[in-house]
C-alpha cells in the first residue's frame, strides 16, 4: 500500500517538475489512434511492423529503371513488413515518387493499410536522389562552427527529401570524433560533445520542426553510441569505454538531441566492452528509453541482429540473437534482406514465451506513434510537384555558403595567400580533378565512385580555377593518381617529373592531396600517414623552391608532419561537396575571407593521437606522462585579417554552485578586411577527484567584423554544466578553483561548494 502511495506521489511530482519527467512529449490524440490499431492486429501484423527490408531484394533495374518484383508485394502484403530503406542505384525524384507510391498501394492492400516508413541515408544532403543539393559532409559543417549553416541544412534536405517522397531521414551522426584512425570520423560534427550537441540539435530542429509538416522527416541518430571509439581504429569492432566516460564524452550529444525529441535511434554496429549494442538493454531500455525518456521507436543498423551470432559468436542461431536484441529493446529490425526468417523465428519466439506479448506491444506501438507523426497515414506519398525549390539556385547558394564557411586556413607563411592577381598556378595531386572526392563517401552510391559522372555538372578543383584565373594561367599534371581497384584510398604514380617540370613556369602549386571516397570497412585504415606516393609528389615539387600550397581533401587528418614543413600554405577543404571547389577558388583568391575553424585535433605523430581533451597525464609536457603535441590544435583555424582580444570579465570571483556565471569577452578586427571569427569558450577544472581533462570547450559564437569593429561577447554558463561523471556515475560539481581561456585572455573563478546530482 505504502509502495503505491509512494509511487503516486512521484507520478504526480514528476507531471508537475519536467526536471522528474524526462519523458519526449506524445500526443494523445495520436495515443488513441495508436491504441485502436494495436487492438484490431494480429501477432503476424504486429511483427511485420518490426521489420525493415532493403530494396534492392525487392526488384531490379531494367533500362535504368527500377521494377519491383513480386517479392515487393510479399514483403509488404504478405508478411506485412512495415519498413522499406535504401536505393537500387540512384534514381530522379520522380522516380522515387514512383517507387514510393507502388509500395503505398501494395500498403493499401493489406486489412489494416497501414502505410510503409521508408528511409533514406540523407548523409550530405538527399544524395540518392539526382539533381539534389549536396553540402559538405558533417565534420565541414563542423568546421564552420555556425550552427545556423547546419539548420538550414536540416531544412533544405528535409524539403528535397519529401520532394521524393520519403519522410524519414538515417542522420545526423552524432558519434564522437575521438579516434581519427576511425574511417567514419567525418561523418559527424567532430571531437567535442558540446559542439556536436550544438550543431547536431539545430539540425534536427530544421529537419523535424514541426513534426508531421509535409516539408520535414523524422531523423534518425546515428550510431548510438560509441560506435566511434573502437580499440583497433577499424569500423566495427570493440571499444573498451567504461560507463562513466560514455556518460561524460558519447552520451550528452544524444541525449541533447533526445531533449529535442529525435524521433528515432539508430544502434552503434559495434560492441561496447564486450557487448555488441544490439543487445545490450542497459544502453537500449535502461538509459535510451527509461532515464531519457525516449518515445520514438529504436531501429537496428544493418543485419546487425544477425551480427550477434555470426560475427560476435555470441548465440547458437540468429533466432536467438532475435530475442536477445528485441529483449534489449529494439524495436525494428534493418534486416535487411532475410524478412521471412525475421518474422518466422520473433513469432516463434513469443509463441515459445522468449519474448513477451507486451515487449512486441511496446516496440509497435513507438513504431506506429512515428508513422503517425509523420502524417504518411493522411498522406503516403508526397511528390515532386509540390516542391518547386528541389536543387534550386537558393538551396545551391546555401550549400555553397556552408562550403564557403568549412574551408579552414590552418597555414600562410608570409601571408601566401590569397593569390596574387594574374598569378599563374599549377594544379596538381590526386584530388586537383575530382568531384568524388570532394564529396566523399554516401554521395549518389554508398562508396561515392560514380560520382563523377553524376555530378559532372560541377567543378572540381582544376575547373573552378580555370573559370577563376582563366585557362592560360592554369597547368595541369595529376602527378598521382587514386587506383580504381583494391582499398579504396591506395594511389599510383602517373609523373611526378612532368609535375615538377610544370612547376618551373608557374608562380604557385597548387597540391590537392588527401583521401579517395570509402565509408564504413572498406576505409580502414592501418597507417593514418598520407600516402608514401603523395609525399613523395609533395617532396619533389617543395624542392622546386616555388610555393607549394597544400590543398586537403581528406575524410580523417592524414599524417603530413614530414612535409608540412615545407608548405607555404596549407588549407584544409574536408569533403565540401558539389560546390566546395567554387569556394575554395574563392578563398584562394581572396573574394571569399575564410573562417573555418578545426573540430578535431589534426595530429602530428600516428602514435600521438589524443585529442584536445585530455588528462594531465597525456599532454601538457608532462614529464611523467604522454606528450600532446598534434600538428594543429582543434579550434584552429586563420584568416585574411587579424583578431584581437580583450576584457575577459566574469561577474563574481566565486559562486554558489547552482548559479549561472556571466562571461563576456571584446573581440576586434585589426585588420583590413571584414571577417568571421569564432569565438571559443574554453573552462578548467583545475583540482578534481577525478582527473580532469585539461580544458573543454563551454561555450562559441561566430561573428562577423568589418575592419576596425569590435563586439563584446557574452556566455552564461549555469555553473552545474561545469561536474564532471564520476565512477559513482553521478554528476559531481566540486568546489575549487577553474580557468577560463578564450583565445590569449585568461581569468580564474572558484566555485564555494561541492554538489553530486
Ligand atoms: C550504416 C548506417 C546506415 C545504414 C543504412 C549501415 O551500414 O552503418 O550508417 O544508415 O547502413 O544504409
Amino acid at each position: 500500500m505504502k509502495t503505491h502511495r509512494f509511487i503516486g506521489l512521484v507520478c504526480i511530482l514528476a507531471f508537475i517538475c519536467p526536471n522528474l519527467r524526462a519523458q519526449q512529449k506524445i500526443d494523445p490524440a495520436i495515443e488513441k489512434k495508436v491504441d485502436a490499431l494495436l487492438k484490431q492486429m494480429t501477432l503476424e501484423e504486429k511483427v511485420g511492423q518490426m521489420a525493415q527490408v532493403s530494396i534492392e531484394s525487392l526488384g531490379s533495374i531494367k533500362d535504368k529503371a527500377f521494377t519491383f518484383s513480386d517479392k515487393m508485394k510479399d514483403a509488404v502484403v504478405n508478411y506485412k513488413i512495415g519498413s522499406i530503406l535504401n536505393t537500387p542505384g540512384l534514381q530522379t525524384a520522380a522516380d522515387w515518387n514512383r517507387i514510393i507510391t507502388e509500395i503505398q498501394n501494395a500498403a493499401q492492400q493489406t486489412k489494416l493499410k497501414i502505410p510503409v516508413l521508408y528511409g533514406l541515408d540523407d548523409i550530405h544532403g538527399v544524395s540518392y536522389v539526382a539533381g539534389s543539393t549536396l553540402f559538405p559532409q558533417q565534420i565541414g559543417q563542423a568546421a564552420t562552427w555556425n550552427p545556423e549553416l547546419t539548420y538550414n541544412a536540416g531544412v533544405i534536405t528535409a524539403y528535397e527529401c519529401r520532394a521524393a517522397g520519403v519522410p524519414w531521414t538515417f542522420s545526423p551522426v552524432l558519434d564522437l570524433g575521438t579516434n581519427p584512425v576511425w574511417p567514419r570520423i567525418w561523418e559527424g560534427y567532430g571531437e567535442d560533445p558540446f559542439l556536436i550537441s550544438q550543431l547536431g540539435v539545430q539540425f534536427i530542429k530544421g529537419v523535424q520542426e514541426p513534426l508531421g509538416n509535409k516539408e520535414k522527416l523524422i531523423v534518425s541518430l546515428k550510431h548510438y553510441m560509441a560506435y566511434s571509439d573502437p580499440k583497433s581504429g577499424h569500423d566495427r569492432s570493440d571499444a573498451w569505454i567504461p560507463e562513466h566516460y560514455l556518460r561524460e564524452y558519447h552520451l550528452p550529444a544524444f541525449a541533447a538531441a533526445i531533449k529535442a525529441n529525435a524521433r528515432n535511434v539508430m544502434v552503434n554496429s559495434a560492441l561496447i566492452n564486450g557487448i555488441p549494442t544490439h543487445i545490450n538493454k542497459h544502453i537500449l531500455t535502461d538509459i535510451l528509453k527509461n532515464e531519457l525518456g525516449f518515445t520514438g521507436f529504436i531501429v537496428t543498423d544493418w543485419q546487425d541482429i544477425e551480427n550477434v551470432y555470426r560475427r560476435d559468436k555470441m548465440t547458437k542461431d540468429v533466432k536467438e540473437a532475435i530475442g536477445l536484441a528485441i529483449n534489449a529493446g529494439i524495436d525494428m529490425s534493418m534486416i535487411p534482406y532475410n524478412y521471412k526468417e525475421f518474422c518466422t523465428d520473433l513469432i516463434a519466439l513469443v509463441k515459445e514465451g522468449k519474448v513477451t506479448q507486451a515487449r512486441i506491444d511496446d516496440a509497435v506501438r513507438r513504431i506506429l506513434r512515428v508513422k503517425y507523426e509523420t502524417g504518411i497515414f493522411e498522406t503516403p506519398v508526397t511528390l515532386l510537384k509540390d516542391y518547386p525549390k528541389f536543387g534550386s539556385a537558393e538551396f545551391q547558394a546555401a550549400a555553397y555558403n556552408t562550403a564557403a564557411e568549412s574551408i579552414t586556413l590552418l597555414k600562410n607563411s608570409n601571408n601566401t595567400l590569397p593569390l596574387k592577381a594574374n598569378a599563374k598556378v599549377l594544379v596538381t595531386g590526386p584530388n586537383a580533378n575530382s568531384m568524388r572526392t570532394l564529396n566523399g563517401g554516401w554521395t549518389y552510391t554508398w562508396q561515392g565512385e560514380r560520382t563523377d559522372e553524376y555530378a559532372e555538372n560541377y567543378n572540381t578543383v582544376l575547373e573552378a580555377l580555370q573559370k577563376k584565373l582563366g585557362n592560360g594561367n592554369v597547368v595541369y599534371e595529376q602527378g598521382v593518381a587514386y587506383k580504381m581497384q583494391g582499398k579504396y584510398f591506395e594511389d599510383t604514380v602517373v609523373n611526378i617529373d612532368a609535375a615538377v617540370q610544370a612547376a618551373a613556369n608557374v608562380d604557385y602549386v597548387l597540391l590537392c592531396i588527401g583521401e579517395n571516397s570509402y565509408t564504413e570497412t572498406p576505409g580502414n585504415t592501418n597507417d593514418l600517414t598520407l600516402s608514401d606516393n603523395q609525399l613523395a609528389l609533395a617532396g619533389a615539387l617543395i624542392k622546386t623552391g616555388k610555393p607549394v600550397i597544400f590543398i586537403l581533401n581528406e575524410g580523417r587528418p592524414r599524417i603530413i608532419s614530414k612535409i608540412e614543413p615545407g608548405a607555404a600554405a596549407v588549407v584544409d577543404a574536408f569533403l565540401p561537396g558539389n560546390f566546395g571547389a567554387d569556394a575554395l577558388a574563392d578563398i584562394l583568391t581572396g573574394a571569399v575571407n575564410p573562417s573555418g575553424k578545426l573540430p578535431i585535433t589534426y595530429p602530428r605523430h600516428v602514435n600521438d593521437l589524443a585529442g584536445y581533451i585530455h588528462k594531465p597525464s597525456e599532454g601538457s609536457g608532462n614529464p611523467q606522462g604522454g606528450e600532446n603535441d598534434p600538428q594543429y590544435p582543434f579550434g584552429f583555424g586563420l584568416s585574411y585579417t587579424g583578431f584581437s582580444y580583450s576584457n575577459l570579465t566574469i561577474n563574481k570571483n566565486s559562486f554558489d554552485a547552482g548559479e549561472t556565471a556571466t562571461i563576456s569577452v571584446t573581440v576586434a578586427n585589426t585588420g583590413n578586411r571584414e571577417g568571421k571569427e569564432v569565438v571559443q569558450l574554453f573552462i578548467s577544472d583545475l583540482v578534481a577527484s577525478l582527473t580532469p581533462d585539461v580544458k573543454r570547450l563551454r561555450g562559441f559564437e561566430k561573428v562577423d567584423l568589418k575592419p576596425g569593429e569590435s563586439k563584446t561577447v557574452t556566455f552564461n554558463i549555469l555553473l552545474k554544466q561545469l561536474a564532471f561523471v564520476g565512477t559513482d556515475l553521478k554528476k559531481h560539481l566540486e568546489a575549487g578553483e577553474f580557468n577560463i581561456q578564450v583565445a590569449n585572455q585568461k581569468q580564474k573563478f572558484s566555485v564555494n561548494n561541492t554538489v553530486v546530482f
